[in-house]
């Protein structure tokens, strides 16, 4: 008699000879690219690319088979290395369309640029006069095409472009404060987001931080007793994403600036947000500028390029001249500098500043601009283009966000796209996954579009992707020629 071991141990020898002979049955990737598919497939996107998705298919089919599946066949086979090189020879990075309502949305690249921009930035794509003189006919400066301006938009003196904001304060802490003290207040030892906190980099930088007051208050007489022979400098770093209320008390700007310059350290004011004109105008609550800040005294001011200013990602630090010289001199500079693209895009935003066409021009401030009516009239237009449609859709009140990290828990009122369907989540991912990615909002069950941080360009793409994302009609990944 068989005992139930024997007969379990006969079950496995079974199975792994069917495996076996399974896995024996497919075919080497030499044999699978003979098919004249594939052959075509490696004319257009070339062999080696291929062969890596073929030795990827076949390694997938190794495991389902290893896990009892039958030896898929060449067409199956096929099927997968055709969707492997589509994949990979599409570019990951691709234009979205927002429909979030957050119009400094950090997840989709923040700020938009205007249209000058980004023509700036094609145009200067091969060659330019980056580091010549064109005058002169010798070697020039790249950091000119910004300072100039910078500095007679907001009063600066002198001005320097890096990288992002963190570079910036990366930099004015090593290059002026390394093995001295800095001083800030317990309520400003903030964390801005993907994991940039303020003691972290002052601790990279090689500065010393001296914490005073408390979370919510911080009284002038905190800084002062904390000052001394190793203190180089006032950090004040303002709270843009986040609000702290009830019983607070910040010191104000220009406090610190009189205790620092009386006992002769430096006052730095990283804004962050960096806004060049008033946000109150839109019934939000007054951003600090950058000219307000450099006019209260403060030596150094480090702002971003793309929150409330609009432009590519850049740092900008603008002030006091022996300073700024200091800091283009110090070798962190070099590893922070940034491109020809994002300088002669920071120069034509910075540009619709001075021909003061800025609401009109640069996409955040036309977006922050808007009448909730303006947004009404052509979120109802999409509202009977849909239901036109058979396309179940109704015009509801909402909100929108000026988002990046600015004027947090603030809202411009708007008017909302709600979409009907059986399934939010599936409409939305559809959308996400179409040809020209739509991000929307699901409130209540229901897929909502916010048409505030759609421009009026992108209406056409917005409503064929609906189109095809509701009415069946869809393509897959990202497609940008
Ligand atoms: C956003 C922000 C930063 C970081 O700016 P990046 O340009 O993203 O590096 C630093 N400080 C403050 C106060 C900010 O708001």
């Amino acid at each position: 008699m068989m005992s139930t071991q024997d007969g379990l141990t006969r079950n496995n020898a079974d199975r792994n000879h069917s495996v076996q002979s399974e896995l024996r049955k497919l075919p080497s990737v030499d044999r699978l690219l003979n098919d004249p598919d594939l052959q075509a497939l490696s004319a257009r996107y070339g062999h080696s690319l291929v062969v890596s998705a073929a030795q990827e298919a076949l390694a997938g089919a190794r495991v389902a088979v290893t896990a009892g599946q039958p030896c898929p066949d060449q067409a199956t086979l096929s099927a997968t290395i055709l969707a492997v090189v589509d994949r990979t020879s599409r570019p990951s990075l691709c234009p979205v369309i927002n429909a979030t309502g957050v119009i400094i949305h950090t997840n989709l690249g923040r700020s938009p640029l205007s249209q000058a921009a980004q023509d700036a930035m094609r145009q200067t794509s091969a060659y330019s006069n980056l580091e010549y003189d064109l005058l002169a006919g010798e070697r020039g400066s790249r950091y000119v095409h910004a300072e100039a301006l910078l500095c007679r938009l907001t009063g600066a003196d002198a001005a320097l472009v890096v990288n992002n904001d963190a570079a910036a304060i990366l930099l004015v802490l090593m290059a002026l404060a390394q093995g001295r003290e800095v001083v800030i207040s317990r309520g400003q030892l903030v964390e801005i987001g993907g994991g940039f906190r303020i003691p972290e980099v002052l601790a990279q930088s090689g500065a010393r931080l001296v914490e005073v007051g408390t979370t919510n208050r911080t009284y002038l007489r905190d800084y002062e007793t904390a000052l001394g022979p190793e203190s180089a400098m006032l950090l004040h770093v303002h709270s843009s994403n986040f609000r702290l209320t009830g019983f607070v008390h910040e010191t104000p700007l220009a406090e610190v600036v009189t205790l620092a310059h009386a006992h002769n350290i430096l006052a730095v004011d990283d804004l962050g947000s960096g806004a060049l004109l008033d946000t109150a105008q839109f019934g939000l609550s007054h951003e600090p500028t950058v000219q307000e800040s450099l006019a209260t005294g403060a030596d150094l001011v480090c702002v971003s390029g793309d929150k409330l200013l609009g432009g590519p990602q850049a740092g900008l630090i603008l002030g006091n001249t022996k300073l700024i010289g200091v800091l283009k001199r110090h070798p962190l500079t070099r590893a922070l500098r940034v491109s020809k693209s994002v300088l002669a895009g920071l120069q034509a935003t910075l540009l619709h500043y001075l021909k003061d066409e800025a609401l009109r021009e640069v996409p955040v401030w036309q977006m922050m601009a808007l009448q909730p009516a303006q947004v009404g009239v052509r979120a109802g237009a999409l509202v009977s283009w849909l239901k036109a449609r058979g396309i179940r859709a109704e015009l509801v009140d909402g909100t929108s966000a000026v988002g990046g990290g600015t004027l947090p828990g603030e809202t411009l009122r708007t008017s909302l796209v709600a979409i009907q369907a059986d399934s939010a989540d599936s409409i939305s991912e559809k959308l996400r996954l179409g040809s020209a990615p739509v991000l929307g909002r699901i409130e209540d069950d229901r897929l909502v579009l916010d048409l505030r941080t759609v421009l009026p360009s992108e209406e056409e793409v917005l409503r064929k992707a609906l189109q095809g994302a509701l009415l069946g009609e869809s393509s897959a990944g990202c497609d940008v020629n």
